[in-house]
């Protein structure tokens, strides 16, 4: 079984034929490693960018600042990253400069974990310079380094750390861990939308519960309330079905809006009016289950994700399933408006009127009684009850 796909392959394997190092690096190669399908492929190389571009007859800029060239082969786009080292750390935050170094060794003495400082040969040899392997078998986090260093250098790590902890389902490893208390009050000079990117895969991890109950160890919640305070209650939500049902259950245990909510952990707006409907239908689910109007007007998803959070919060109360949501939203008489049995058009006519406010109004109202089946879906039946309700309402 070779590594990498054909294009991620030749890419390797040109950059070598013009005499640079070239190797697979990062995240697809610890996968590769634990046996599971890898994602996006990097690859590590002694050429500079300009050199990289050279190679190639088709690539992207994409970051080259710090040292990173996109590389178009066969279709697909492959990241190339010069071997680097970084500068000083003068906020805790990113590397002031990238110094490019000729040794793989420094280049992979940068990265956070064991797990993550592993690379592989075209050949299939691994490079294991930090005890990698043998972490991934004892399923351990464990700092590149000097912990303390490693996390007042970028304190995003420690939120690697998490995220990594519920997405391998792996333990951090005690030094790993004790640095990572101390220097949790770090993480305030990160940048939201760095975390954002690493809790969207923190929330759909495997164990998420396992981050939650690390990120209490090292006080995350009393550090930061105002973000981080629900992960004190998560665990019984969890595990989650994707990271927007996540952030609903952290929405719901925080006591803020969901527009504010969003604000705050830098959302984006599917995201946030996502939020919105959960907010709206989880108000209507502490109240009543979900009848036909609110199977008709929320996503399945929300539905589903609705049910869930209730179930968690209410566990003695009986929630439907998905398929159950699913079936009784199928069987409703319509799904959309443009199913609806007339237009507006028809209204003016049967009426004799202008259109205007009424018109509109009227199709809602319609609209709803087709969907609760005080009428049926049928322009006859439809204009009759139109008739007879709106001379009953004047
Ligand atoms: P995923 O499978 O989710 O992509 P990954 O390990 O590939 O996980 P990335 O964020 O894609 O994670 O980063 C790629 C690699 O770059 C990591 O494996 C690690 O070696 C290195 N890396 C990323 N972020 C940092 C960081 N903040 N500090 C040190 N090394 C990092
Ligand atoms: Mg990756």
């Amino acid at each position: 079984t070779s590594f990498g796909s054909l294009a991620s392959r030749e890419v390797v394997q040109q950059l070598q034929s013009a005499g640079y190092e070239a190797v697979f690096v990062g995240g697809a190669v610890r996968d590769f490693a634990l046996g599971k399908e890898p994602t996006d492929i990097d690859i590590a190389t002694s050429a500079t960018p300009e050199q990289v571009k050279e190679v190639f007859d088709h690539t992207i800029d994409i970051g080259i600042a710090h040292g990173t060239v996109l590389v178009l082969m066969m279709d697909e786009p492959i990241e190339v990253t010069t071997f680097r080292t970084e500068g000083t750390y003068s906020d805790h935050r990113r590397p002031d400069e990238v110094f490019y170094v000729t040794s793989l060794k420094e280049d992979l003495q940068r990265r956070d974990f064991t797990i993550n400082a592993l690379a592989m040969t075209l050949e299939g040899e691994m490079v294991d310079l930090f005890g990698g392997l043998d972490d991934l078998e004892k399923r351990l986090i464990r700092s590149v380094g000097c912990p303390a260093e490693r996390f007042s250098e970028d304190a995003l790590r420690i939120f690697r750390a998490l995220r990594f902890s519920s997405v391998l389902d792996f333990r951090i490893e005690e030094k790993t861990l004790e640095a990572m208390k101390k220097l949790a009050h770090e993480l305030s000079h990160i940048a939201m939308e760095r975390i954002k990117v690493e809790m969207d895969k923190l929330l759909q991890g495997k164990n998420s519960s396992i981050a939650f109950q690390y990120s209490r160890e090292i006080g995350l919640p009393t550090l930061f309330p105002k973000l981080f305070s629900s992960f004190a209650q998560l665990d019984s939500f969890t595990p989650f079905l994707n990271a927007r049902h996540g952030w609903a259950a952290m929405l719901l245990l925080s006591n803020v809006s969901s527009a504010e909510f969003a604000r705050k952990f830098k959302l984006s707006n599917e995201e946030k009016r996502f939020l919105k409907q959960i907010e709206e239908a989880s108000a209507i689910r502490v109240d009543h289950s979900f009848q036909d109007l609110e199977l008709y007007r929320y996503p399945l998803e929300v539905l589903d994700i609705g049910e869930r959070i209730h179930n968690a919060q209410f566990p003695d109360e009986t929630t439907r399933t998905l398929e159950q949501l699913a079936e009784r939203k199928n069987n409703l008489p319509i799904k959309q408006r443009s199913e609806l049995a007339f237009t507006g058009n028809d209204l003016l006519v049967w009426l004799g009127r202008r259109g205007g406010k009424w018109t509109s109004e009227w199709i809602g109202k319609i609209e709803e009684a087709v969907v609760e089946r005080r009428v049926e879906n049928d322009a006859k039946a439809i204009k009759e009850w139109f008739l007879y309700e709106i001379f009953r309402e004047e």
